[in-house]
């Protein structure tokens, strides 16, 4: 294959797009790869389109090894199974959804375990049937609140998603271990940085979930990693050791104090100490009892519901941790107070949430036993020694509380958590019944008894890791594609006319003949300076300049990876190439 400059659609951008806030998102725009076409919406040009089915193959090449089947399910969709799943309502704003010319409901699937669950239901009868997983690579859409960087959060984007069906929880243990090395063999031989952690399971339900998160600076996704053991966690799934239980008994009864303008932490824990509050003067944020309020929304119903999560004062409540534990379900700070004179602001102590039929879910460190300095339900008044189990007994637990570097490991037992960022591209999930259950998928079982399947899903961001791929390889003169995705194999540059471009012309033929996908600047109107900056920023990662030295039957190679340059004969290529530089 040859691909020639001169009549290639691409343009390169010396500058660079005002929009694009990421290195990958600007590389791709500038190098000619993709180009906006609406929020979220992006138009592969020729290059962009090269390295996308060069990402799909690894992908698609390694699931058919596993024995996963391509299939490919419509992207219009009833809204019928979706509403059966509960998806309709539980995606809520973040479906595309639209109406036939009957009046129909219907999505643009963003998901497709209900197709997957109904085509099983469909075909297999039969326990002899299974196991089975079935994969497509299609265009999914979401309605994201916000998209962002290119490829990396689109309102349409390109996944791989597979859906195994076993007939028992060892199987899909099986199915699951099968995928998750799969896609460590995909991640590695794309050549990414990456982190495999626990995750929260979303939207999707199921039990156990990994995410793959490719590391980078620019990521969306903070996830720790113990500095001791192996563990690592997407902060949204991070749990905190629970410290033993006391007796509610062996502490002092409540009292109440006043504390004029304490209405912050800070505030509070100032004035205990210089007021002696309770006998001491060594209080800190971590002795008080912060009491957030949240409205809970839930898809379907207007009026949000109250929530107080009860946090130790030195820590924030993280908004993105309270709604992966409620999820479907989101949560925001509540802010209306002037409604709800019984919640004075500032002042909020859990010690009445029970009698106000406000549920009240606290950090694991709440636990029975421990006392803690916290609002009085009175404007400037705190009360000292509330004891969680005699003063209050919360609804449940929740993780709603920031997590920070240094915080302990929960996987082992002198570890410390420490925090970094990363891009997700790939989810695995065991997702139980939760789909055989909705469409009651029942096969016969060995026992001529009925059987219901269990599934798992597994997911690859194919486009978002296009830019993932590229935020991890390049430089500030452009992209430097891995060999394995990169969009052409050579690019011969042609550093003048005439000879020189005859000649570039001639290699890449032969180069092509040999079974190299060459790209040949081939332009006449450009100086060699700009087709050398371009060839930088396109990133091939081997180069051939047929300029001055061709005149002794030289060329030069140079290598984009490593940054070499050397000479070789014009008549030792292709050879000369597959040697390093
Ligand atoms: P995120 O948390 O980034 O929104 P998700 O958890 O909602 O992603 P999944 O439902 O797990 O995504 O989808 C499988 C894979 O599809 C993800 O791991 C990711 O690589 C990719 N993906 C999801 N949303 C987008 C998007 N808006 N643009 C590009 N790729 C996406
Ligand atoms: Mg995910």
């Amino acid at each position: 294959m040859m691909v020639r400059m001169s009549t290639l659609l691409l343009r390169t951008l010396r500058e660079d797009p005002a929009d694009a806030e990421v290195p990958s998102h600007r590389l791709l725009l500038r190098a000619g790869y993709i180009r906006r076409a609406a929020s979220g919406g992006y138009t592969w040009l020729p290059l962009g389109k090269l390295v996308l089915d060069r990402v799909t193959e690894v992908v698609r090449a390694e699931l058919t090894a596993i024995g996963d089947q391509e299939v490919c399910f419509p992207a219009l969709l009833p809204a019928e199974p979706y509403q059966t799943s509960g998806r309709w309502s539980a995606y809520g704003d973040d479906i595309f959804t639209l109406t036939d010319r009957r009046g129909a409901p219907h999505l643009l699937g963003p998901t497709h375990e209900e197709l997957a669950a109904l085509l099983v239901k469909d075909l297999f009868t039969s326990y002899r049937d299974f196991p089975v997983t079935l994969f497509q690579i299609q265009t999914k859409f979401r309605d994201e609140a916000r998209p962002r960087a290119g490829l990396l959060r689109g309102r349409e984007f390109l996944m791989k998603d597979a859906y195994s069906f076993d007939l028992d929880e060892a199987g899909l243990v099986e199915a699951y271990a099968r995928h998750r090395a799969a896609y460590r063999r995909i991640f590695d031989r794309l050549g990414l940085e990456y982190t495999v952690v626990t995750a929260t399971s979303g939207a999707m339900g199921g039990s156990v979930s990994e995410e793959f998160l490719a590391t980078t600076p620019v990521g969306e996704d903070t996830y720790v990693a113990c500095e001791a053991c192996d563990h690592a966690a997407n902060t949204e799934a991070v749990t905190t050791p629970v410290p033993p239980a006391g007796d509610p008994a062996a502490h002092p009864p409540a009292t109440v104090h006043d504390t004029p303008d304490t209405p912050t932490i800070a505030a509070l824990v100032d004035l205990a100490n210089t007021r002696r509050l309770g006998g001491r003067g060594d209080w800190t944020a971590a002795d008080t009892l912060k009491n957030v309020v949240l409205s809970v929304h839930r898809a379907g119903t207007d009026e949000p519901e109250l929530l107080v999560a009860g946090v130790p004062g030195d820590r924030e409540v993280d908004l993105r941790r309270v709604d992966a534990a409620l999820s479907p379900a989101t949560a925001t700070v509540f802010d209306g107070f002037a409604d709800r004179p019984e919640l004075v602001r500032g002042y909020i102590g859990p010690q009445l949430l029970a009698k106000l039929g406000i549920r009240y879910l606290v950090d694991p460190r709440v636990t029975p036993g421990t006392a803690w300095l916290t609002g009085a339900n009175e404007p400037g008044r705190h009360a000292v020694d509330v004891v969680c189990g005699r003063d209050f007994v919360p609804d449940g637990v929740i993780e709603a509380a920031d997590v920070r570097p240094g915080d302990a490991c929960p996987a082992c037992p002198a570890g410390t958590l420490t925090m970094r960022r990363g891009i997700e591209v790939g989810h695995v999930f065991q997702l139980g019944r939760r789909y055989t259950d909705a469409f009651a998928v029942d096969v016969l079982g060995p026992a001529g008894k009925p059987v219901r399947p269990v599934m798992g899903c597994y997911g690859i961001g194919i486009s978002r890791l296009v830019a993932t791929i590229a935020e991890q390889h390049h430089d500030e003169r452009g992209l430097r594609w891995p060999t394995v995705v990169a969009p052409l194999d050579v690019h011969v540059i042609a550093a003048g006319k005439g000879g020189q471009l005859d000649a570039a012309l001639d290699l890449g033929g032969r180069l092509a003949a040999a079974g190299l996908r060459v790209l040949v600047d081939d332009r006449t109107h450009v100086s060699a300076g700009v087709k050398f900056t371009d060839a930088e920023l396109i990133g091939v990662p081997r180069a051939v300049v047929v300029g001055r030295r061709l005149a002794d039957g030289y060329v030069e190679l140079r290598d984009r990876i490593t940054g070499t340059r050397t000479e070789a004969p014009l008549a030792d290529l292709p050879d000369a190439l597959a040697r390093p530089a």
